[in-house]
């Protein structure tokens, strides 16, 4: 696929992990998804550094994330998309340093072109998306237009470094 195929969607997708080397797990999950059939990746924000929300108060503290987000142009249905990024998150996830550990890798389709999504399995634009500061700073950093300021100024006091 050629990145000017004019019939290609333009999509971005959010990537996070914080086990094990994490960065060296989304640079492969980057280099995996370029991989995939009738995709492109076509922009890539630095890599950031955030804290780990906490799910349950009172657990113990995860690991940092290493976070970033990409754009890609992609000639596949979204639901397509998600099944193969599903995949590669099941590879890394192989690499769990012990039972039941969380996943190495998380990959979120953020928006797949102007499209909205309402099925079981997938949510676009991202239901998430506007509220965190590891998504929207990168997102930023590669599609401006995209990323208000006042959204921005939204998730201000959530801590994140880029590396
Ligand atoms: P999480 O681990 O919190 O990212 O959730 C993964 C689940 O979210 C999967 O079962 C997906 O089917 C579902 N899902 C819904 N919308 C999306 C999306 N836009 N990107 C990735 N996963 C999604």
């Amino acid at each position: 696929m050629r990145a000017g195929d004019n019939k290609a969607v333009t999509a971005y997708i959010a990537l996070g992990a914080n086990l094990g080397d994490a960065t060296q797990t989304v640079r492969n999950a980057i280099y995996a998804i370029n991989d995939l059939p009738e995709t492109l990746v076509t922009k890539q924000s630095s890599l950031y550094k955030t804290a780990a929300m906490e799910s349950l108060p009172g657990a113990p503290k995860s690991p940092d994330y290493i976070n970033a987000v990409i754009e890609i142009k992609c000639l596949q249905p979204a639901y397509l998309l998600l099944e193969q990024l599903q995949k590669i998150e099941q590879k890394a996830g192989r690499e769990r340093p012990y039972l039941n550990a969380p996943r190495t890798l998380d990959l979120d389709i953020l928006l797949y072109g102007d499209e909205v999504i309402q099925t079981e399995t997938l949510t676009v634009p991202h239901p998430r998306m506007w509220q965190r500061a590891f998504v929207l700073v990168p997102l930023a950093e590669i599609a401006p237009q995209l990323v208000s300021v006042a959204r921005l100024e939204g998730v201000r006091g959530q801590g994140i470094e880029k590396l």
